[in-house]
């Protein structure tokens, strides 16, 4: 007999999807959004869609593999888990006892959003404290400049953008990465609203709206700073709201007014017109909204280019006002599902850090103890994290490797051990994002896991059991769901319920933050929005929203390498059976300079490796740029073979878009 539950969508994306799962005889045979969703309203996108087939690809792992070594190299074979208990057991013993815990490595990401994963942070505080990776490889300096401005990054409730009058798409992409925001700028542009997208690249988005501005890439500080400063030339800016509200206005109009209409136009390559333009329709507008996206802090000026941007909400009052509001994350529910891990911190004496974009120097050069174990869920560093040239044979050359996931992934392979990984539908979990959706997802369990699958969750119970571990805080998977929501019922007032007869059907969600700092109280240590920012003097900052130029290229690599995300796929996850070489679209007048043939094969190279890919000739890319669709795997020829570990400003985030790279005829 058919049942149906209602699962959430467990990808790394904006949005969120909750799905309802058709279950036949132990068997997922069908996934729909589930239309009762606030936000996403049973509309799903292919990603999601793929998630059933991945569940049950004949490739997908569902043992416990070890690698050997035999006479034709190292081989994955079969073990049980009682023999992947012991072998982990006796390891983590050892090296606490000869090296201390720092010398194993924990590396976890969002590849899986449910909370339930986070146990693997948690049994790593508990043993003690290890070694983990801060900072970020997708968002970390845009939070960060968010943080120095408004305190935290708090985004409007997505419905909100319908009250915009003018909307500005600021180096972001929705139609490929946030469908449910696109649709809504849809519904915006029916009622009249006027979409204005700023990109480098001619995206989807681009051409789905009717005004399209191009901008030289790791330049929107320029374009935010002159766009500020005819807004106070002509007395737009809100001086209510800024005596009020904002910190350091003085100053900032001080450094703004050096930022002239010639001086933007030299550096981002918009018009004067268009900037002029663009500033006094935004302060002229009741409503206007600006949305952000992630690529424009992908820089070593990233950062702070957020800043600036920040600042133009600030000093036109376009903040904690419905239809406005500078979107870039969005904060609301996550913060309150994270006691448990907060609270595991306790026990970790002995942790470490490192930037996780430098996972390959760090393992090369850390000493003291040097890294003997690394541990790694929901991720996929050595394709997904920069330099994966130097990153891979830096990893393979720690001793003990275990890997948790669903496929064979090139982290996996460098693995000693690798472990099945559950889906989504084979437990209950929580969910959250917050990066745009604001609401809880409550996932139930659909159907039981293959029958040699421990998910990850019941294998660090028993780890730690096996290990006399007393400290997790929980004993069972509904003990750490129910303990986990608790600060989040007591914020909204409401009872401590049991999971699945309560919240199945509702859609939690923090509704003061619909419009965030409607109550123009921020998070700052002032209270107020700080345009100057002592904190970030602190930090070795500019307090101010400064304008950092853009990293330059040079004759041996002149293009700069744009590496974003495709619509078919969640980083590298859409990968696993695309054998296909890469793209790298160019526009004709920076491929002439190569002399090469469109749709040729070609060399891309790097300062630290070379891929092969073909060349496609498209005017959508802006100059002396090669842009490659990231996530290919490093059968196909991945992209972070080309990029480095470069660090931005602040928020410790990997600068990826400050690579360059150079083309050569294939051989
Ligand atoms: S990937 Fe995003 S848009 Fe697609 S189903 Fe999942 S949450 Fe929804």
């Amino acid at each position: 007999m058919k049942k149906q539950f209602k699962a959430s969508c467990p990808m790394d994306c904006t949005d969120l999807c909750r799905f309802l799962v058709t279950v036949d005889s132990q068997k997922v045979v069908k996934l729909e959004g589930d239309p009762g969703h606030p936000v996403t309203k049973g509309f799903i996108c292919k990603k999601g869609r793929a998630l059933l087939s991945r569940m049950y690809h004949p490739e997908r792992l569902i043992h416990p593999l070890i690698k050997k070594l035999t006479k034709k190299g190292n081989k994955f074979i079969k073990i049980s888990y009682d023999e992947v208990f012991e072998i982990i057991e006796k390891q983590l013993l050892s090296i606490k006892k000869e090296y201390g815990t720092k010398a194993i490595l924990n590396y976890t990401s969002d590849g899986y959003g449910g909370i339930k994963n986070r146990i693997q942070n948690i049994f790593f505080n508990c043993f003690g404290g290890v070694t983990q990776p801060e900072g970020s490889l997708c968002w970390g300096a845009g939070i960060a400049a968010q943080q120095y401005d408004f305190g935290s990054p708090k985004g409007h409730f997505p419905d909100d953008v319908l009250n915009a009058q003018t909307i500005f798409i600021w180096g972001r992409n929705p139609k490929y990465t946030s469908i449910h925001l696109y649709k809504l700028l849809k519904q915006a542009q029916k009622k009249g609203s006027d979409v204005i997208v700023i990109d480098p690249i001619e995206t989807a988005t681009a051409r789905a709206f009717d005004k399209y501005v191009r901008i030289n890439p790791s330049t929107d500080a320029a374009l935010a700073l002159a766009m500020a400063n005819i807004i106070i030339e002509n007395n737009l800016h809100d001086i209510g709201f800024i005596e009020k509200n904002v910190i350091g206005f003085k100053r900032f109009k001080a450094y703004a007014s050096s930022f002239t209409l010639k001086k933007s136009e030299q550096i981002t390559g918009i018009d004067k017109k268009s900037i002029k333009t663009m500033a006094l329709q935004y302060a002229k507008a009741k409503r206007a909204s600006i949305y952000i996206g992630f690529g424009m802090q992908r820089y070593h000026n990233g950062g702070n280019t957020i800043r600036c941007i920040d600042a133009l909400g600030a000093i036109t009052g376009k903040i904690g006002k419905k239809g406005c509001g500078v979107n870039y994350a969005a904060k609301s529910i996550s913060p309150y599902l994270n006691d448990l891990y907060k609270k595991s911190r306790i026990h970790a004496l002995n942790k470490r850090c490192f930037t996780v974009g430098n996972l390959g120097k760090f393992l090369k050069t850390v000493q003291d103890p040097p890294v003997k174990a690394i541990f790694v869920a929901g991720a996929n560093p050595l394709t997904q994290g920069p330099d994966i040239k130097h990153t891979r044979k830096n990893f393979a050359a720690v001793k003990f490797k275990v890997v948790f996931d669903h496929f064979m992934t090139d982290t996996a392979q460098q693995a000693d051990i690798v472990l099945p990984a559950a889906s989504v539908f084979e437990q209950d979990d929580l969910f959250s994002t917050s990066m745009y959706s604001p609401v809880l997802n409550y996932s139930q369990k659909s159907v039981d896991p293959p029958e040699d699958v421990i998910p990850e969750f019941e294998f660090y119970l028993k780890l730690a059991q096996k290990l006399g571990m007393k400290n997790l805080g929980f004993k069972t998977s509904k003990e750490y769901l129910e303990k986990s929501i608790e600060p989040l019922l007591q914020k909204l007032g409401k009872e401590s319920v049991l999971l699945d007869d309560h919240i199945t059907e509702e859609y939690l969600r923090i509704k003061q933050n619909d419009i965030p700092w409607k109550d123009r109280v921020f998070d700052t240590p002032s209270g107020k929005i700080e345009l100057y920012s002592e904190k970030a003097l602190q930090d070795g900052l500019s307090p101010l929203p400064a304008f950092i130029a853009p990293s330059r290229a040079d004759e041996m690599y002149p293009l700069r390498l744009l590496t974003c995300h495709t619509i078919d796929s969640m980083h590298s996850q859409g990968f696993a059976f695309n054998n296909n070489k890469p793209v790298v679209y160019l526009n004709r007048k920076t491929a002439q300079k190569f002399n090469l043939q469109d749709k040729s094969l070609v060399y891309v190279k790097g300062i630290n490796s070379k891929i092969e890919a073909y060349l496609y000739i498209d005017e959508a890319i802006c100059d002396n740029t090669a842009f490659i669709y990231q996530g290919f795997w490093h059968k196909s020829g991945a992209v972070n073979f080309l990029t480095q570990s470069i660090t931005s400003d602040m928020g410790k985030q990997a600068a990826y878009y400050d690579s360059f790279v150079t083309l050569e005829k294939t051989d």
